[in-house]
């Protein structure tokens, strides 16, 4: 059975789909995928440290700095 592999933007690395986070770009900014079905360019982060590594890439403008709080707001409801 194969699953599906994606690349994260973040450090290049090739993981399965399922666990990496999903951002698709719209009009307005960036926004978390997380049933991965949004239409839209989407891109793959593994984690928040790949976040950070965005943050100075042209290639996608204003990512980084979303995906950080999107990650940083994860970790607030896990510690809930
Ligand atoms: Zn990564």
């Amino acid at each position: 059975m194969a699953t599906p592999a994606r690349t994260c933007v973040g450090c290049r690395t090739r993981r399965e789909q399922p666990r990496l986070q999903r951002f698709v770009r719209r009009d307005d900014g960036w926004s978390a995928d997380g049933a991965r079905r949004s239409a839209g360019r989407g891109v793959y982060l593994c984690g928040v440290q790949c976040a950070g590594a965005v943050i100075k890439n042209k290639r996608f403008p204003g990512l980084g700095a979303f995906a950080i709080t999107h990650y940083e707001l994860q970790d607030t409801h896990m510690s809930d």
